[in-house]
């Protein structure tokens, strides 16, 4: 059996935190699908397609690393990709009860999913989508921020004229 995870997430746009993740677990994991959210209630900057395909040519060069875009519950998805595993990323003490919570609903109405959390690396745990939006409206340099691809189309959208 291939063992397959599911990396769900906004990625509105993907960051030098997400890659991070998405590498290491890559080597973790037979295949790993990065699965944009698709949201009617969340207000995104990047449409899915957008930021499925800032996910996909930054991680272009990782085989095993696919990238869907998907309207739903988590675990529908998860269950119709033949994946066992959730993956989310811990940033501070504050993503945690957010995850916690999530993780026990999932656990609730799929049990046989796990939700598995990776910790941030330190040079990245402060990195957040919505910080990244932030720098970029107010003319920051975002090379550290956010992969290569990004940061022209986050300038585009947000930068000073
Ligand atoms: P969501 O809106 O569902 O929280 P995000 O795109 O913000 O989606 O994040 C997707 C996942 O990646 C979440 O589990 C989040 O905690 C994690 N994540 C976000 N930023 C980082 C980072 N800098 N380092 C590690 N994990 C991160």
């Amino acid at each position: 059996m291939s063992r397959i995870a599911v990396y769900p997430g906004s990625f509105d746009p993907i960051t030098m935190g997400h890659v991070d993740i998405i590498q290491r677990i890559s080597k973790n994991f037979d295949r790993v699908i990065v699965l944009v959210a698709q949201s009617s209630q969340k207000a995104s900057l990047f449409a899915a397609d957008e930021r499925k395909r800032l996910v996909q040519e930054t991680l272009g060069g990782l085989k095993n690393v696919d990238v869907d875009i998907f309207e739903g519950l988590t675990v529908d998805y998860v269950k119709k990709a033949g994946a066992q595993v959730i993956v989310r990323g811990l940033r501070a003490v504050v993503d945690f009860e957010y995850e916690m919570t999530m993780a026990s609903i999932h656990q609730k109405i799929a049990p046989e999913i796990e939700t598995m959390l990776v910790f941030a690396r330190p040079e990245y745990y402060y990195i957040s989508s919505r910080g990244v939006k932030e720098l970029a409206m107010n003319g920051a340099p975002l090379k550290d921020f956010v992969p290569e691809a990004v940061i022209e189309p986050l300038k585009k959208k947000l930068g000073r004229k």
